[in-house]
């Protein structure tokens, strides 16, 4: 893209001023500074040039034509919880964020949700459960991430490992294209294979072919009561192998890990009651139907006493099983609490969770860096969280030697660089190494062909 000068830019804002309602475009500085990063807290983030807060799908597609019209990058904005840096502002553009589109409206007779991007996914969960029904994509932030953010990176969570990703939840969508134009694809409607599947290459876009200003989110009955069970490990490899063991045989509804190192930081955090001295935990839950779901927390049990558990408990009290849960989920924060975070996401095929792990403990030494892992670890995604001291060149550097090992390390094992946070700007430097020249090519001529001036989200992903 052949930028317009920034001069021109400041005199163009003005005419994006006028056109959308009054209070929509925001410049100023303190606020610029507000939308400039996501959590993975990118040091090369850009200022914009204006934040505009879209109150509908008219204003987005007024944007775009202005952005479109003077060559102006945009950055769409959800919540700003990515993980990669997938939101990141670009100097002189403009932040698109779609906080204050937030609309939720629930079809009963379709089991559908109507929503607007900047709707929360957690608010999303309580309307649907209104009305006895259930949107299972839960990625640990669901408090805090909106639905247009999860449809961009194609959200994972907790519950994947029997219920699938965000994209499995997704029947359609309205988008606004790169010159404006505004399409609405799939529906409510369970079946449909007219044309290609446009539906599926706008989920986890990452921003790059349209801006989301519309979803249909398919819903389910409330999901049954599940029971929880926790085993502590002597060591993370045997509770890898426990998981193993167990996705051979069993279909857990979820099926975390704790290292020790994020035990202790979740314990010190808050008192959960965790092991401190345990190598590892796994915590499980199952929701099969009736007496069936203790049937299975019980083989569960048993194959990790098998793989060397020290002990496990189990209960179906919800609010205790819930207890466990939320150290798990607020283990990114607790981890903060250590030092700087390089936010690692890479997923392997389920039976080579061991390989990957025990590989993690040897570049974590090699390198002289903590990696923590915690990982929703029944669908084989782990999260290796490199905690190194940001304000030290030497330590970012060799945090940042360890971050790349862990994904070519994950490739080795014919795994995946990202399982769910996205490419973002983060770790596009190791996405040629996980598509290949052909793989690469494709989807850069399918950005062309869509975005070809380059405005959304540059930087991110190619
Ligand atoms: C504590 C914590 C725990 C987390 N746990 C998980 C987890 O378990 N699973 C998981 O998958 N993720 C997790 N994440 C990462 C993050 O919450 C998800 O990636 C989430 O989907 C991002 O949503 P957001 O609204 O914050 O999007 P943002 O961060 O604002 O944006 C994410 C990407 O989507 C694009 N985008 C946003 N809205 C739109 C739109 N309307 N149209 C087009 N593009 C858009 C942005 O440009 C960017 O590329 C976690 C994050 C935190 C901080």
């Amino acid at each position: 893209m052949t930028a317009a000068p920034q001069p021109a830019r400041e005199s163009a804002l003005q005419e994006l001023i006028d056109e959308l309602p009054a209070g929509t475009v925001a410049d100023h500085p303190a606020t610029l500074q507000n939308y400039r990063q996501d959590w993975a807290h990118d040091p090369d983030a850009g200022t914009p040039l204006a934040v505009v807060r879209a109150n509908s799908a008219s204003d987005v597609q007024a944007t775009v034509r202005w952005a479109a019209r003077h060559r102006i990058p945009i950055v769409p904005r959800g919540a700003g919880t990515g993980l990669s840096g997938g939101f990141t502002a670009v100097d002189g553009g403009i932040v698109l964020s779609m906080e204050k589109m937030t609309d939720i409206v629930i079809d009963t007779a379709t089991r559908t949700a109507v929503v607007e991007p900047g709707a929360i996914n957690a608010e999303v969960k309580r309307a649907a459960a209104a009305h006895g029904l259930w949107y299972p994509p839960d990625p640990s932030s669901f408090e805090m991430c909106s639905i247009g953010g999860n449809l961009a990176t194609n959200a994972g969570g907790l519950c994947c490992v029997k219920y699938g990703v965000t994209t499995d939840y997704v029947l359609g969508m309205d988008v606004v294209l790169a010159d404006g134009t505004l399409v609405s694809l799939g529906g409510q409607r369970i079946k449909d294979t007219a044309g290609l599947s446009l539906v599926k290459l706008f989920v986890g876009s990452e921003g790059l072919l349209g801006i989301i200003t519309k979803a249909i989110l398919r819903l389910l009955p409330a999901q049954p009561p599940a029971a929880t069970f926790v085993a502590s490990f002597p060591d993370v490899e045997s509770a890898a192998n426990a998981v193993v063991a167990i996705g051979a045989t069993q279909r857990p509804s979820m099926m975390e890990l704790m290292d020790n190192y994020s035990i202790n930081a979740c314990e010190d955090l808050f008192q959960a009651g965790l092991d401190r001295e345990a190598g590892a935990l796994l915590i499980g839950q199952s929701d099969a139907p009736g007496a069936a779901r203790r049937l299975e927390i019980e083989e569960m049990q048993r194959a990790c006493d098998l793989a060397g558990a020290k002990e496990s408990f189990c209960t179906d009290d919800p609010a205790e099983g819930e207890m466990f849960l939320h150290a798990r989920r607020q283990a990114f924060q607790a981890l903060e609490k250590r030092g700087t975070l390089l936010f690692e996401d890479v997923g392997v095929p389920i039976p080579q969770l061991p390989a990957l792990i025990v590989g993690i403990e040897g570049i974590s030494a090699a390198h002289g860096v903590e990696i923590a892992v915690v990982a929703h670890a029944g669908d084989g995604n782990t999260h290796p969280l490199v905690v190194h001291d940001g304000g030290d060149p030497e330590s970012v550097r060799r945090a940042r030697l360890a971050f790349d090992e862990v994904m070519a390390l994950a490739l080795s094992l014919g795994g995946t660089i990202t399982g769910e946070h996205g490419v973002g700007r983060l770790k596009k430097g190791a996405l040629p190494d996980q598509l290949g020249p052909d793989v690469l090519a494709l989807t850069q001529r399918i950005k062309d062909a869509l975005d070809p001036d380059g405005i959304l989200n540059p930087g991110a992903v190619l």
